[in-house]
């Protein structure tokens, strides 16, 4: 059993910690990364507690869909559509996942370098 009261993400997304929201709706909340890897890292996350895309049940699928279109819209909206950007889901401890609250990286303002390290 997941412990959605003290995990982070969901803290935010119920606003008991502080954050810089750029966007709260039914499904989605996207804020800034505390720690920043490029002049623009945003953290896109579904409101509903999912660990990670195992989680994500037959039917749910379409969550993953609105986050994507989340990531593009605000990738423009921050200047970023025609320069490129990226979106990534770090899944699982050799991906690098350190938060287990499914979500996307929304990164760019740089030239990013590939393969990531
Ligand atoms: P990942 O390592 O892919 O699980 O990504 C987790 C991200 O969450 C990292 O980039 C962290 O910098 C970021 N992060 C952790 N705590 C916070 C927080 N309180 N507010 C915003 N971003 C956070």
């Amino acid at each position: 059993m997941e412990d959605i009261e003290n995990c982070i993400f969901c803290r935010i997304v119920r606003r008991e910690i502080d954050s810089k929201v750029l966007l709260h709706d039914d499904h989605i909340t996207a804020f800034d990364d505390i720690n920043p890897v490029a002049p623009i890292h945003v953290l896109i996350v579904p409101n509903r507690h999912f660990g990670s895309l195992g989680d994500l049940q037959k039917g749910e699928e379409s969550l993953l869909g609105m986050m994507v279109q989340t990531g593009y819209r605000l990738a423009k909206q921050l200047g970023v559509e025609k320069s490129g950007f990226r979106l990534v889901i770090n899944n699982g401890p050799e991906a690098g996942q350190s938060v287990d609250h499914l979500h996307f990286h929304l990164i760019g303002g740089r030239r990013l370098g590939w393969p990531p390290g």
